[in-house]
């Protein structure tokens, strides 16, 4: 999980910490928090352990499951600032 957060965060970085539209944010939250693999104790997806709030806000990022509940975003819309 650790290497998961790491290789994360170094392509966000590298991404140029590009951030999803504020409704594309709502709409990943919203799906991982009524996702089986939420933990709400730790407001963390169980498979990658990231922090979903943090997590759902990065362009580059991508639910860990086989068939992803949301996938990466690539536009030029407007992002949260
Ligand atoms: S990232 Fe995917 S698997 Fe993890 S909590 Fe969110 S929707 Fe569920």
């Amino acid at each position: 999980m650790l290497l998961r957060f790491l290789v994360s965060t170094g392509n966000y970085l590298l991404g140029g910490k590009s951030k999803v539209p504020l409704e594309v944010y709502v709409s990943r939250l919203t799906t991982c928090l009524h996702c089986s693999d939420y933990d709400p104790e730790v407001e963390a997806c169980v498979i990658c352990g990231c922090y979903v709030r943090s997590k759902a806000l990065r362009a580059n990022e991508q639910c860990p499951r086989a068939f992803p509940l949301w996938k990466v975003h690539k536009t030029e819309e407007k992002p949260i600032t």
